[in-house]
């Protein structure tokens, strides 16, 4: 059983222009989710960067229309709103189902209105929230950004918003600095859906063990990605195998106390390819083999990972 916190896959549905193309994009992504047993999936609003500012939030609003018309129609999607709607292994197995929360990367366009904007968020399903991409917004900092030094007092105002709302937040491509002032500005556990150990690859994405400790210390939750680039240096000749450079993050990750607190946010669709023999959810059950053969880690611990782990957080900030 699988929660993956990260997948880009409205972005890939917007980014088509043919009607067609998308629907069958939808077919596939759904029906691999399924197949490969996937609960839940988060499935986020990701403004690119390169749409002018003035038309961010009708963008946003636009990816929110096509999960209503293409993902949350379909009979075999549970929409998640509040902790009773997470799945439970059984009914899912039962009912050949997936569950479906949405969330958003980058809020660049809630620099104006923002609270009114983050209500009309909450109101159409938006139940997680990453205020930047890498770039510094009027939020604060991106994992590349340095305006700020930190958050903005516009940013600390919108944490709390969300903390009254019951929007989790999502720390993943916050900046050093700005993660260490959410932490200091919110009193609740944060979600790091898609970032891997600095430690094992030093990238301004990744955490450092510091950094893992104070989430877990929190009650958070981490999803390590699949994405090339964000687990080695891809210009470097590399001599381990790409999935063997994947399980050292795990297991770096684990030894930070981070058992209860590890899980999957694999990026697909969000870079030009994942690690070597993963393209997709279809390759979940594929992924979990090759993982299992390099590293022995008790079943307990894959179900913790797997799907465990990311439920009981979602069970915790969404009662
Ligand atoms: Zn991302």
């Amino acid at each position: 059983m699988i929660v993956d916190a990260h997948a880009d896959l409205l972005w890939e549905i917007w980014k088509e222009a043919s009607e067609e193309k998308r629907e069958l994009l939808v077919d596939e992504a759904i029906a691999a989710m399924i197949n490969q047993n996937v609960l839940l999936q988060v499935l986020p609003i990701f403004v690119p960067e390169e749409v002018a500012e003035e038309r961010k939030w009708e963008v946003m609003l636009e990816m929110i229309g096509i999960a209503e018309q293409m993902i949350f129609s379909r009979p075999e999607v549970i929409r998640v709103l509040k902790a009773e709607d997470l799945p439970s292994v059984e009914r899912k197995i039962e009912l050949k189902m997936v569950a479906i929360m949405l969330a958003v990367e980058g809020a660049d366009a809630l620099n104006i209105h923002t609270e009114q904007r983050l209500q009309v968020l909450h109101s159409f399903g938006i139940r997680m929230i990453g205020f930047t991409w890498n770039h510094s917004n009027w939020f604060g900092d991106g994992a590349f950004g340095t305006l700020h030094g930190g958050l903005s007092a516009h940013g600390i105002e919108a944490v709390v918003v969300c903390e009254q709302l019951g929007i989790i937040i999502d720390g993943a491509h916050l900046s050093e600095k700005a993660f260490w002032d959410l932490l200091k500005h919110s009193a609740l556990p944060i979600a790091i859906t898609h970032s891997n150990s600095a430690h094992v690859y030093a990238h301004p994405r990744n955490l450092t063990n510091e950094q893992i400790h104070s989430v877990v210390e929190r009650g958070g939750c981490i999803g390590l990605n699949f994405v090339p680039f964000l687990l080695f240096d891809t210009n470097s000749e590399e001599l381990q195998s790409e999935i063997q450079c994947w399980m050292n993050h795990l297991m770096t990750m684990l030894d930070q106390n981070a058992r209860l607190h590890i899980g999957f946010g694999s990026d697909f669709w969000g870079a030009d390819r994942m690690i070597e023999g993963i393209n997709g959810p279809n390759d979940w059950s594929r992924f979990l083999e090759m993982a299992k053969s390099e590293q022995l880690l008790s079943e307990n611990d894959w179900i913790r990972i797997g799907s465990e782990n990311w439920l009981t957080f979602f069970r915790k900030m969404m009662k």
